[in-house]
């Protein structure tokens, strides 16, 4: 299947199959198993990892999504913007579609991009030599989120410093 993809959504593409193979081998080495990853690239250009969090009390759970865009805001502020992010999810095999975002993660990368914000849905596969990805597709969050919550405004845009 061919998408179109731009310049950033192909560096962001690229960084992600490179590391989704990196951490496994990390997690494998531990006798750990393959997870759900996100990436991020922002609009100041700089790239942002995730991975999905299962602490062992289920209300802890943090999604790879939200992670990813923690990861931007410390580092560069919540001012910044998210342009495209990956959701990498492991596949016994090749599915009809990907794992979307779950309904909080589309309202956050919603509040933290911008109504063109992309958002790819990459599967993979651990096989017996390594990991391939057989299959990405392309939405905009305005697609996966039609209609978003929007509350008046959000801690950050009240804040005035003393
Ligand atoms: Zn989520």
């Amino acid at each position: 299947m061919v998408i179109d993809l731009t310049q950033d959504e192909q560096k962001l593409v690229e960084h992600a199959k490179e590391e989704v193979i990196l951490y496994n081998k990390i997690r494998h080495k531990k006798g750990g198993i393959d997870t759900l990853y996100s990436f991020l690239i922002s609009d100041g250009g700089m790239i942002h990892d995730g991975a999905c969090f299962e602490p062992n009390i289920a209300q802890a759970t943090v999604c790879a999504e939200r992670h990813a865009i923690q990861n931007m805001i410390l580092k560069e502020s919540y001012k910044a913007k998210i342009k495209s992010i990956v959701v990498a999810d492991p596949v016994p095999s090749v599915q009809e579609r990907g794992t979307p975002p779950c309904g909080t993660c589309r309202h956050l990368i919603w509040e933290f991009g911008t109504p063109e914000t992309t958002v790819i849905l990459m599967q993979y596969i651990q096989g017996k030599t390594g990991w391939t990805f057989p299959k990405i597709e392309k939405f905009s969050i305005q697609e996966l989120y039609p209609h978003p919550y929007e509350p008046k405004e959000g801690l950050w845009d009240n804040f005035v410093p003393e």
